[in-house]
């Protein structure tokens, strides 16, 4: 194993050694009675930073998807997002099918809100003949459009946009420590443009599970009855928050390597790297199944997330040497 670089996602990473110490040590209670005292501490530090008063511990970044949904959007309401968002993609219908959540998208090349097109899609109340738009869901960074940043203009023009006409914003922020690290923006800057979040420790922080929902504290209390409805009641996760701490202390900064390791890859792929952000780098090509299994027999392991498009990401189980072996076989395969 240790001789492959695998770029598949940035999920493939294993909890280093002293995240395990930090889990082995964590203080620990039942989390369904609320008496795990890490989780807590998880939950507080995590709503703090973005300035919300409450979080809500999840074990994957779907779940905390569906219960943020969930908030705003009631059974038979619209949730307007972009085209390729995880919520309308990779959730194997779960707001459909949990939450009763119908969809509209709009479409942009590179994942961005438009707040034009969310205006032009937008539906008020109009009686028992039409949909009504409960909320809105923006992703940053933006997965499967190659980690964008979603600009902080364009953020608070659809905060302003929401106020407007009285409707709801859901931050997908997976990956909202990439944006930070890349823009510098604060956390809660991003925090102050969403009415419930949903943050993975899970992708680029290398805890080995773990999302949180943020928002209010009424919110939470009602995402928590949820959850335990759902099956994801759970008891002495303090282990498991204790990797999330350890990842938040350590592991936010180092992202800035993840995004220097794709600038490298991007420069090797032939993808222009100013459009490369963060740590993702999508490639269009002939056949990207050919590409997937010539790079895996040299020991380089990327994902085909379209018949033509190939995905890289790095992560903190890559290293610079890693990332320029997988540039040096990536440049083979994709001619610059
Ligand atoms: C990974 C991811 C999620 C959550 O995925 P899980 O695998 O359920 O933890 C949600 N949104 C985005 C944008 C993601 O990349």
């Amino acid at each position: 194993m240790n001789d492959l670089v695998d770029l598949r996602s940035d999920t493939l990473t294993a909890p280093t050694d002293s995240m395990r110490a930090a889990m082995a040590s964590a203080e620990v209670g039942d989390d369904v009675y609320g008496e795990d005292p890490t989780v807590r501490r998880l939950e507080e530090r995590v709503a703090e930073l973005f300035g919300h008063e409450d979080a809500l511990f999840c074990p994957t970044g779907s779940l905390a998807n569906v219960l943020a949904v969930g908030l705003v959007v009631a059974p038979g309401e619209e949730l307007i997002c972009e085209s390729s968002a995880h919520v309308a993609r990779a959730e194997l219908g779960a707001h459909a099918v949990l939450g009763g959540v119908t969809t509209r998208t709009w479409t942009h090349p590179r994942g961005l809100v438009d707040v034009d097109a969310v205006r032009g899609l937008y539906a008020p109340d109009m009686g028992p003949f039409f949909v009504r738009t409960a909320a809105i869901a923006v992703e940053n960074t933006h997965n499967f459009a190659g980690g964008t940043v979603q600009p902080l203009e364009s953020l608070q023009g659809l905060r302003a946009f929401a106020d407007e006409v009285g409707t709801k914003i859901h931050m997908d922020g997976a990956r909202i420590w990439n944006a930070h690290v890349a823009t510098g923006t604060p956390l809660s800057t991003y925090g102050a443009v969403a009415d419930v979040m949903a943050v993975c420790l899970s992708k680029g922080l290398g805890a080995p599970i773990g999302s949180l929902v943020v928002g209010d504290a009424d919110a939470m209390a009602a995402a928590r009855v949820r959850r335990k409805r759902l099956g994801a009641g759970m008891r002495q996760v303090g282990i498991l928050a204790a990797a999330g701490l350890h990842a938040l202390d350590h592991h936010v900064e180092r992202l800035a390597d993840d995004h220097a390791h794709a600038q490298l890859l991007a420069d090797a792929m032939g993808v222009d790297p100013a459009g490369v952000e963060t740590n993702i780098v999508v490639a269009q090509v002939p056949d990207a199944a050919a590409v997937v299994a010539q790079a895996k027999s040299q020991g380089v392991l990327v994902s085909a997330v379209g018949p033509r498009t190939v995905r890289a990401v790095t992560h903190l189980g890559v290293d610079r040497a890693g990332a320029e072996t997988a540039a040096r076989v990536l440049g083979g395969l994709l001619p610059a």
